[in-house]
């Protein structure tokens, strides 16, 4: 029988007659692996894993689980040698705008790391809720994440959501997801989709005013002031309070989506701008986004933002950036020609939040990993990430159907890079292996809805257009042309 393993590995090669053994008779590490390479061999007298770190081995793991899921009690002999193109493969969830419980998030992490996903981007805060204890700054969570109501989108209820997670749920998250070889990259957004944390602390806005926890979807004017110094001294703050439980690599400080109207009539942030010789708004948010970088590189942290802080052309070149927009004038090409790296994450190909109909599974396949424009800078481009945002999603079921098989598909565009084997041989492999959701307790999208007909597409996408008014949308064009 035909075997079929996602993400598809490099080599399957067949390993002589009869059944293998069951048992793992050895799993080691081997030096001369790369680190996340490694070799699965059925053979007659057992089964024998070798990989580049403990990770690797584990990967072998989960393509041994995928195997017995389809011969069961009959395992052929055969070797996988296998090892991903990228070495950046995210998976992202959004947890401000709608909790999701620790023990559910779990359950979406352990599934992700079977398809041997190795990060997990964490969004806890935005406009909706900050959503993590935070001792230094304990407002955050007290007010920030309390919010009274949800009108997001087609939607309206006067019920309150307050959670968050503890800081000993955080650790826990953070060792589980060591556990199975996934790194955390933890996200606080600035300058903009902070009106949670600006409920909390509306002293760090220009303005000053006191606002509320945003109860609808959208764009907002409110976002931290540039100008004030007192605003980094807070940043500093809440850094070091969020790195103790965070010990990774990566820290993401997003930069998207951040309307600049009151930082153009803001006093102070106009003489930050005359003093720093700054022309642009948006050389203001690099000079902004590079200022808490620096303090991130001084704790020996990577930063990650959205492209749109780029746009001011002045980011630090060791920044990642995280492409999810059409970058029309390409100044994501222009940052790494100066030595920068990107992740790709393109709203067509790697929104998961869009239905099926907008945002196929074959599209989610088929995503570029070298976009146009980025063909020079190769090299710099890191991998993929796939993202579930979640002002339209209330629960779980909804979410894990959004998110799977779609996030599998993002798996394999990440493992296999240009040299994937095609949506059929994908999908052909999917169906095999769909009772694994079932096994992880997981709601996946059922197969006649993986590529939906043309009508059916059409309908989809009526009823998620339901969710913007004709005003919502004008609102958001207004803030896209001050972002
Ligand atoms: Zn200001």
């Amino acid at each position: 029988m035909e075997i079929g393993i996602i993400p598809e590995p490099k080599k399957i090669l067949p390993g002589g007659e009869g059944c293998a053994g069951h048992v793992i008779r050895e799993n080691k590490l081997n030096p001369a692996f790369g680190e996340e390479e490694y070799r699965l061999q059925l053979k007659a007298d057992g089964i024998w894993i070798e990989g580049g770190s403990e990770k690797a081995c584990l990967y072998a793991e989960m393509s041994l689980e995928q195997i017995r899921l389809q011969c069961g009690e009959d395992l052929p002999c055969l070797t996988v040698e296998d090892s991903p193109e990228y070495s950046w493969r995210a998976f992202h969830i959004d947890c401000a705008r709608h909790f999701i419980p620790a023990e559910e998030l779990k359950k979406m992490i352990r599934m992700a790391a079977h398809f041997k996903f190795n990060k997990f981007h964490w969004h806890f805060s935005d406009d909706q809720g900050w959503r993590i204890e935070c001792r230094r700054y304990p407002l955050l969570h007290e007010v920030g994440a309390v919010r009274k109501g949800d009108h997001m989108g087609n939607y309206d209820s006067e019920e309150t959501e307050d959670r968050y997670y503890t800081r000993d749920q955080v650790r826990e998250i953070v060792a589980y997801c060591k556990e199975l070889g996934v790194e955390v990259i933890p996200e606080v957004d600035m300058p903009g989709h902070v009106t949670a944390l600006l409920a909390a602390y509306p002293q760090y806005g220009c303005r000053g005013e006191q606002i509320p926890v945003e109860t609808r979807a959208g764009i907002f004017r409110d976002i931290l002031c540039a100008g004030k110094e007192e605003t980094f001294e807070f940043i500093k703050g809440l850094l070091d309070d969020l790195l103790e439980l965070f010990p990774g690599t990566y820290f993401h400080i997003g930069g998207d989506e951040a309307p600049k109207e009151y930082w153009s009539s803001c006093p102070l942030c106009r003489k930050r701008m005359e003093e720093e010789g700054l022309s642009t708004l948006q050389e203001l948010q690099g000079y902004m986004e590079n200022r808490i970088t620096a303090y991130l590189k001084s704790r020996g942290r990577t930063v990650i933002v959205w492209n749109e802080a780029a746009y001011g052309g002045n980011l630090d070149p060791d920044t990642i950036v995280q492409l999810w927009t059409e970058d029309k004038e390409n100044r994501l090409g222009a940052h790494m020609e100066k030595g920068g790296s990107a992740v790709i994450s393109i709203v067509k190909n790697c929104y998961c939040d869009y239905p099926y109909g907008i945002t196929s599974l074959q599209d989610v396949y088929e995503l570029d990993v070298r976009p146009e424009g980025l063909e020079k800078a190769e090299k710099g481009i890191l991998g993929t990430e796939c993202l579930i945002w979640t002002e339209h999603i209330r629960d779980m079921e909804k979410l894990e159907t959004m998110c799977w098989p779609r996030y599998a598909a993002s798996a394999e565009a990440g493992w296999c890079g240009q040299k994937r084997p095609g949506y059929v041989s994908f999908e052909g492999r999917m169906k095999r292996l769909f009772p694994v959701f079932e096994r992880y307790g997981i709601h996946a999208e059922k197969v006649s809805g993986w590529v939906p007909p043309k009508e059916e597409a059409e309908r989809q996408k009526a009823e998620f257009e339901k969710n913007f008014s004709a005003e919502d949308r004008q609102e958001v064009e207004k803030m896209q042309e001050i972002i």
